[in-house]
This record gives structure tokens, sequence and C-alpha cells, in this order.
């Protein structure tokens, strides 16, 4: 439900305040919603400029300043959800009182349409680049330590390199390191770390400049963006994911965070399309994770299949679809997730409306 005040003219803007003891400066953000968590504030101290921005539904709330003072590295953020409130508590170099916060920036204290605000970019390092098929690597980027971001479920960040001295600009979905970690208890967000499964083309503008990228090579990650929303899953009981390709990587995520925090859930059932068998990413992974977690299930399709394939082949079709989108019970609550090439994306929902599934029962990731 929106409230009344977001209704129209957007959230009544929040507002910020600070205070300091000897050793620390805690900013207080009171963004008067309730449904504010860790997700929701992307803070960055670059060069001389300290940069909170905080998403509230559509809107993004912004403090930017220069600080009057020296502050360390890291930094450390709190939520306090019921009131709403986000805690920033920065380390101070020298123990000496602050007269004032510092020198308002661009932009300080304003609220706008989030799509107005513009993508702000900080370096990541490249940490680590393994195979996970003959052309999609899983690349570890490190955040800086004077960076706060956590990618919520479901959304891209854009990545940027500079190219023959252009700047280029692509978007990829960030992934869990692995599917089987994290399992037990509910998700802890890794701060520090963020995963990409990325399918090199060898003609591509930008994917062989990252695949030529050295271990502590800096990449330009932006803010997260896109309209899936965890309120999707709520009282969630089948789940079926539909991938084609490297379309794969918002299902990781999805996955996870579904089969751990989702109580109601009964099923879920991800169909991956792929040409062969050598493309399908984390098979393995998938395989096991379906024989340790009964609620999971996994068949693959391919399209251009050896002869020795003995599982499902073809493009995605609706006797396909008719067939694998079976409910748990008559009435349960079903979501359905599709990602992969455009024409794979339209045709699929085209056939998901024909099978008589709502707008709220599916989402494609056509952004
Ligand atoms: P491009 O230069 O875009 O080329 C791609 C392929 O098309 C190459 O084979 C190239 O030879 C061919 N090609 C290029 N131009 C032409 C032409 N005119 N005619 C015929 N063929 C042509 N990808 C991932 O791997 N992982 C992800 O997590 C991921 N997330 C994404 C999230 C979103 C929201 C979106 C929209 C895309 C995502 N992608 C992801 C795709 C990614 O953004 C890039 O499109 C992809 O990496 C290709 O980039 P590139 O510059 O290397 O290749
Ligand atoms: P691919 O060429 O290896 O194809 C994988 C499968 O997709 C094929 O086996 C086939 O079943 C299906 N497919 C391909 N072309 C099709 C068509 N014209 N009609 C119907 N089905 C078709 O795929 P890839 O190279 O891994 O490409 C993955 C795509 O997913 C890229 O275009 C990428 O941009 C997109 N993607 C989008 C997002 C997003 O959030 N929007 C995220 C990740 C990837």
């Amino acid at each position: 439900q929106v409230p009344n005040a977001l209704a129209k003219e957007g959230p009544v803007s929040p507002s910020y305040d600070w205070f300091q003891t000897d050793s620390l400066v805690t900013i207080v953000i009171y963004t008067k919603q309730k449904d504010v968590n860790l997700d929701s504030v992307r803070v960055d101290h670059q060069y001389d400029s300290f940069r909170a921005e905080t998403i509230i539904k559509d809107y993004s709330y912004l403090i930017h300043i220069e600080l009057s003072h020296a502050i360390q590295e890291d930094f450390s953020v709190r939520v306090v959800a019921n009131v709403g409130k986000i805690e920033i508590v920065l380390k101070k170099k020298e123990n000496t009182s602050w007269e004032c916060l510092g020198h308002p920036l661009e932009n300080h204290n304003s609220l706008m349409p989030k799509k107005d605000r513009g993508l702000y970019y900080r370096k990541c390092q490249l940490i680590s680049k393994e195979d996970a098929t003959h052309d999609t690597k899983l690349f570890c980027l490190m955040l800086p330590p004077s960076t706060h971001l956590q990618v919520p479920v479901g959304q891209h960040v854009y990545l940027k390199l500079t190219i023959a001295g252009t700047e280029i600009v692509k978007p990829y979905t960030p992934v869990s390191a692995s599917l089987l970690s994290e399992f037990k208890e509910p998700v802890i967000p890794n701060n520090k770390y963020i995963y990409f499964l990325i399918k090199i083309y060898p003609a591509g503008l930008f994917t062989p400049e990252l695949d030529h990228l050295q271990i502590g090579d800096f990449v330009s990650v932006s803010n997260p963006e896109g309209n899936f929303k965890i309120s999707q899953f709520q009282e969630l009981e089948d789940l079926f994911l539909l991938a084609a390709g490297t379309g794969f990587t918002p299902m990781v995520k999805i996955l996870n965070y579904a089969l751990t925090n989702i109580s109601s859930l009964r099923k879920v059932k991800l169909m991956f399309f792929n040409k062969t068998e050598d493309d399908i990413i984390w098979r393995s992974q998938l395989e096991k994770l379906a024989f340790k977690d009964k609620r999971f299930d996994v068949e693959f399709v391919l399209s251009k299949p050896t002869s020795e394939w003995n599982g499902k082949k073809g493009h995605i079709s609706l006797d396909l679809l008719s067939e694998f989108l079976k409910r748990s019970l008559d009435k349960s609550k079903v979501l359905i997730c599709i990602c992969g090439p455009m024409p794979f994306t339209e045709q699929g929902m085209r056939m998901l409306h024909d099978l008589n599934f709502s707008k709220d029962e599916i989402h494609g990731f056509t952004a």
C-alpha cells in the first residue's frame, strides 16, 4: 500500500542531523518511512565529497557534503527500521571538536525522483576471475572501504571502463558467490565483495576489455537499478524461473533469497534454456541444490543439443511452458520470473499471458 503522502507528490522529505563525541561523528537520516533497510542507503566518501543517497520508494534523498575535518577510511551504517532512522558513524582522524559538519555540495539535502538523480560510480578492484563455462566467468570485485553499497535482489548495476579514450557502460546483474553457500542461515549480506557471471563475446565491445583486466585493476560500478521488488515474494507458494543463457544471473539471488527467507514457499522450479550442454552455467551446483532441497527442481532445455542429449530440446514454446508451469495447489500464489535474450523474454511473456497468468504473476527482466 502506498501511504497517502506518496500517492501524488512523493514522500515527505527526509531530514538529517548530526552529533559528535571525541572520536566519532554520527550522521542521522530520518527517512520518515518504515520500510528502510541496509539496501536503501549508499554511502561514499571519495576525494573531498561525502555522499549518502537514500532510496525511498522511487525517490532519492541525498546528503552531499565536503566534510570540515578528515575522517578515517571505514565507517559503519546502521538502520533502526521501526523508526525509519539511518545512522552513519564516521571515525574522526583527530579527536578535535567539529564546529560544523562541512560545506554543502551539489544537490545536498535534496529529494527527487530516483530516475532524475543520475548514476554515481565508484572504482572497484578486480579480486578474482574464474571460469564458470567455456565462455562465461565469475568476476569478484571489491568495493572501496569508504563505500557502503548492497545490491538488492533482482537489481543490476552498470560497469564502466574507458576503452580507446571513450567511457563505455553496460549493465550486469550481481550474483551470489555460489548457489550452495549462505544456505542454512538467512542470507548475511557480505558488504565487501560483488560477484558477476559475465559471458565474454569475442567480437563484443565491452566484455573482451573486461576479460583483459588483471587482478588488482579497477572497474567503475554504479548504484543499483531495476524494478524487481522483494514484496513480489509476499506469501508466495510457487516460484517459476525461466532463464536463457546469462539471463540466469538475476535468478541466482532470487533463488537464494526465496529458498532462505520465504516461509510460505512450496516449490521453486527453474527451466534453463541454453544452446549446448557446455553452455549451462553452474549445472552441477544446480543439480546439487535440487538434490539437497526438495522444494527445488531444475530442467535444462537445449536449442542445439548433440545427439547424445536425452533431455528437453528446442526453444521456449507453449507446450514446454504449459507442462512446466503446474501449480502445487489449485490456487497457490505464483510468481514467474523470465530473463534472457530480448526475443526469448518477449515471446515467453506473450505465451504466459496466453496461458492466463496475470500481470502480477509475471516479472519480465526487460530493462
Ligand atoms: P556487444 O558489443 O554488445 O556484442 C554482443 C554480441 O553481439 C557479440 O557477439 C557481437 O559480435 C554481436 N554484435 C554486436 N553488434 C552486432 C551487430 N550489429 N550485428 C550482429 N551482431 C552484433 N550479461 C552477462 O554476461 N551477465 C549479466 O549479469 C548481465 N546482466 C545484464 C542485465 C541487464 C539489465 C541487461 C540489459 C543486460 C545484461 N547483460 C548481462 C548483457 C550485457 O549488458 C552486455 O549486453 C553483454 O555483456 C554484451 O556486451 P559486449 O559489449 O561485450 O558485446
Ligand atoms: P544464447 O545466445 O546462448 O542463447 C541462450 C538460449 O536463449 C538459447 O538456447 C535459446 O533457447 C534462447 N534464445 C536465443 N535467441 C532466441 C530467440 N531469438 N528466440 C527465442 N529464444 C532464443 O544467450 P546469451 O548469449 O547467454 O544471451 C543472454 C541474453 O540475456 C543477453 O542478450 C543479455 O543481454 C540478456 N540478459 C538480460 C538481463 C536483464 O536483466 N535484462 C540479465 C542478464 C542477461
